[in-house]
């Protein structure tokens, strides 16, 4: 039986029986999977905090016919998930994203750039950014990865190209942005700040070497309204 061996983020962990664990975890060469791993409750188990909710860790697992879950054979810890736990907000924040990815992701749909992303997040957060903002950035990069996300800077009925300052409104089923002629007193308006902000996101990589101010990093105002837009997105997303 062949084994395989990837680079992944642990998602979820559900008691399966006794200590055993049913594993749901992304992995950057097979998507996101489900696994049973023996053994990893009872005191001393060779996996150690490598299973945790929110771990990185190579995960070598394989594979028998016909069944759904695979099977986990052995881990390494990459970077364990304690510093994230030390903090409440940031720890709930991290569980956000996990849950975000898993309900985003199909099974088995390896997504080298959702991969990425959810790693650069939760260094993020573990490197003390504005939680806020990594909040947004995450959410904001999800959904433009997962084709949600309409263009913000186009008008959909005259393609007339919208400035940062210009009027603009997300027009109702959310797929579509117009100027404000176009949008005719229709759709929710898409205030300036949250333009500013979708904007940094969309240009900017969050980085911790630039320090927790990152450079010209949008107000908060703007990242609380892209947390707002972002939720009329997610809740679209997951209904379907
Ligand atoms: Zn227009």
């Amino acid at each position: 039986m062949p084994l395989h061996e990837s680079d992944s983020i642990i998602l979820k962990t559900y008691p399966l029986a006794e200590a055993d664990r049913i594993v749901v975890f992304f992995s950057r060469d097979h998507g996101k999977l489900r696994g049973v791993a023996n053994g990893v409750g009872k005191p001393g188990s060779r996996f150690g905090a490598s299973l945790e909710p929110l771990a990185h860790s190579r995960v070598t697992f394989f594979q028998k016919e016909n069944q759904e879950l695979v099977r986990i054979r052995s881990t390494e810890l990459i970077d364990s998930p304690m510093r994230l736990l030390e903090d409440y907000d940031r720890a709930m924040a991290a569980s956000q994203v996990a849950d975000m990815v898993d309900r985003f992701l199909p099974d088995r749909d390896a997504q080298d750039a959702v991969f990425r992303l959810f790693r650069l997040t939760r260094r993020s957060l573990i490197q003390g950014l504005p939680l806020e903002l990594v909040r947004g950035y995450f959410q904001t990069w999800m959904l433009r990865l997962a084709g949600v996300l309409p263009d913000m800077f186009e008008c959909s009925a005259c393609r007339r190209r919208l400035a940062p300052g210009d009027a603009r409104v997300l027009m109702p089923g959310l797929t579509r942005v117009a100027c404000r002629q176009c949008g005719r007193g229709e759709g929710t308006p898409v205030p300036p700040a949250a333009v500013d902000a979708l904007r940094w996101m969309m240009t900017h990589t969050l980085d911790a070497r630039d320090g927790p101010a990152l450079p010209a990093a949008p107000d908060a105002g703007g990242v609380r309204h892209v947390l707002q837009l972002n939720k009329l997105w997610m809740d679209r997303f997951l209904e379907r």
